[in-house]
């Protein structure tokens, strides 16, 4: 089956799946999967299954992607924070929704991978950091939407301190380490929050700091 088929295949099992929102899936179609995924697995860029990244991290299954995103009920006026760039990925897609990303990871060679592939797609409204996510970005502070792409144990409170507070959406997935996690989306409307649960999900960790430097050891 060529490329351009399997990812028509996909796209339709992910509208199956529950993604229904247009421009979501206008997204999921645009961005092409593959320059995200290692020469080894190139042949399951459009398989719906997560996938082996280097530093022992995964590109996300893209029904996740799929779901995840329409969750954040994004308009091209919103300013996002995405916590795990990994592969870049979800970055490319949410900057095809909003008008400005800014994603944190906090493995120095993935962001070094990722940044070229959003440069050889032309997608100039990414910014990008080396660091602890958990934290936030204080100084791009606040953000209509939040997405962590790493299970946390319990929601971040900096993160939701740095959720704007006027109908502010953040969604993440939250589990104690175990292999039950939930993906959760918290509204913020001034002082109040509301919380939801979504549908279950496998992530890799949330973890706070970055690695060792071995250059500045
Ligand atoms: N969104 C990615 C999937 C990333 S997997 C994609 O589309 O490919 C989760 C990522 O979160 C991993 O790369 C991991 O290194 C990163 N991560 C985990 N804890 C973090 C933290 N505290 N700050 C920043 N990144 C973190």
């Amino acid at each position: 089956m060529s490329v351009e088929s399997r990812k028509i295949r996909l796209v339709m099992d992910l509208r199956n799946g529950g993604v229904t929102d247009t421009r979501v899936l206008a997204a999921l179609e645009r961005i092409p999967r593959e320059t995200f995924v290692a020469e080894a697995f190139q042949d399951q860029a459009y398989a719906n299954q997560a996938l082996p990244i280097s530093c022992g991290q995964t590109i996300s299954q893209p029904m996740v992607v799929g779901l995840m995103t329409q969750a954040l009920e994004l308009t091209d006026r919103h300013k996002i924070l995405e916590v795990g760039t990994g592969s870049g990925y979800q970055a490319a897609i949410l900057s095809r929704l909003v008008r400005r990303v800014y994603t944190i990871e906090r493995h120095r060679d993935l962001m070094a991978a990722a940044e070229p592939r959003f440069k050889a797609l032309n997608l100039h409204n990414i910014t990008t950091m080396v660091g602890d996510g958990y934290k936030g970005w204080p100084a791009q502070a606040p953000f209509d939407r939040i997405l962590v792409t790493a299970a946390a144990r319990l929601v971040p409170p900096e993160l939701v301190a740095q959720l704007s507070s006027e109908g502010g959406i953040m969604v993440l997935p939250v589990g104690d380490g175990g292999p039950s996690q939930e993906v959760i989306r918290v509204r913020k409307n001034g002082t109040q929050f509301e919380s939801e649960r979504l549908f279950p999900v496998r992530f890799v960790p949330l973890v706070q700091g970055v690695p060792d430097d071995p250059a500045k050891r």
